[in-house]
């Protein structure tokens, strides 16, 4: 078995909707892979398929070298799971919920309860959940999900209700693991976000698959034009604003600050003739094409080609 996850032209239909359609991808170990996508676009549904809660209607899903939605799938053990609207009876107190998700998975207790102050939760551990907020009701669900080392972790928009400290937490919560070999599927909406914190980005809409790359290949996929961002001596700007004038294309962002785009075939031409003696730069920036605007690149291709 080579990739933790195989997935082959699969398909899932609700009566007529088609909430996934033809899929096919591969998630080796130790990667982290964003899965982003509208409302509707398919990623629960994908998740699910992975955790064998749902069976596809057409293809094949392979995890862990078995099929999920097959009874005995033994590698479900090895799977972590929170899902988007995590939900603990809370009349209970946040060492029972581990406790038990514990006893469920067959994993022994105590390093379980360990997990508490891993997500910063050991404080609370012996209060209701009911009296949790929303930010710690999330870190325990991630708990919930790191339970017994998984292989597999499957989060669907994690990082929603953490503040930014916890949220950089989390993170390096998923680095570890990723760096001890799990697959770790990021399913989010907060694109900006995963930009640093995936190696590999899977764009779904209307459930196809409509990019699938490193946010490298998809810059050259999607041969976007980099934002070059000048900064100009309050002194120079008027100078500026003149020949920025007789050039399309360039902007005044504000606070001493002209951009343009370049394609990359010109960026360095155009890097040139912008800081070539004589010219009043004082300091210059390249965008790459952010993970926001490739995701509206590969969204608007679909949506002409179809
Ligand atoms: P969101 O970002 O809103 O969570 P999503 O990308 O996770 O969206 P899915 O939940 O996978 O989207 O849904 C894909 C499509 O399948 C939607 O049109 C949804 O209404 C439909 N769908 C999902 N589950 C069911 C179901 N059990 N019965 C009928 N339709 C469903």
């Amino acid at each position: 078995m080579n990739a933790n996850v195989e997935l082959r032209d699969v398909s899932k239909h609700y009566g007529r909707i088609e909430a996934v359609r033809g899929v096919s991808f591969d998630l080796p170990a130790g990667e982290t892979i964003a899965l982003v996508g509208h409302n509707g676009a398919g990623k629960t549904t994908l998740l699910k398929l992975m955790l064998g809660l749902i069976r596809p209607t057409a293809g094949t899903v392979q995890v862990l070298g078995e099929a999920p939605a097959r009874g005995e799938f033994e590698a479900r053990r090895r799977l972590g799971y929170l899902p988007e609207n995590v939900a603990f009876n809370p009349a209970l107190t946040g060492r029972e919920i581990l406790s038990f998700y514990a006893r469920l998975k067959r994993e022994p207790t105590a390093p379980t309860l360990r997990l508490l102050e891993k997500v910063g939760l050991e404080g609370a551990s012996h209060r209701r959940v009911g009296t949790y907020s929303k930010g710690m009701r999330q870190r325990l669900g991630l708990a919930q999900a790191l339970i017994g080392e998984p292989q597999l972790l499957l989060l669907d928009e994690p990082t929603t209700g953490l503040d930014p400290a916890l949220r950089l937490g989390f993170y390096e919560i998923v680095q570890e693991l990723r760096d001890r070999g799990a697959t770790v599927v990021l399913s989010s909406h907060a694109l900006t976000e995963l930009e640093e914190r995936a190696d590999r980005v899977i764009i779904m809409n209307r459930g196809m698959m409509v990019a699938d790359g490193s946010l490298d290949e998809l810059r050259r996929l999607a041969r976007l034009p980099s934002r070059i961002r000048l900064t100009i001596p309050a002194a120079s700007m008027d100078a500026a604003r003149e020949w920025m004038g007789k050039k399309e294309g360039w902007r005044d962002v504000g606070a001493g600050v002209v951009e343009f785009d370049a394609y990359h075939d010109r960026k360095l031409a155009l890097l040139r003739r912008a800081t070539q003696e004589g010219t009043p730069v004082q300091d210059v920036d390249v965008v790459p094409p952010t993970l926001d605007e490739l995701y509206a690149h590969f969204l608007r291709g679909q949506e002409a080609a179809e």
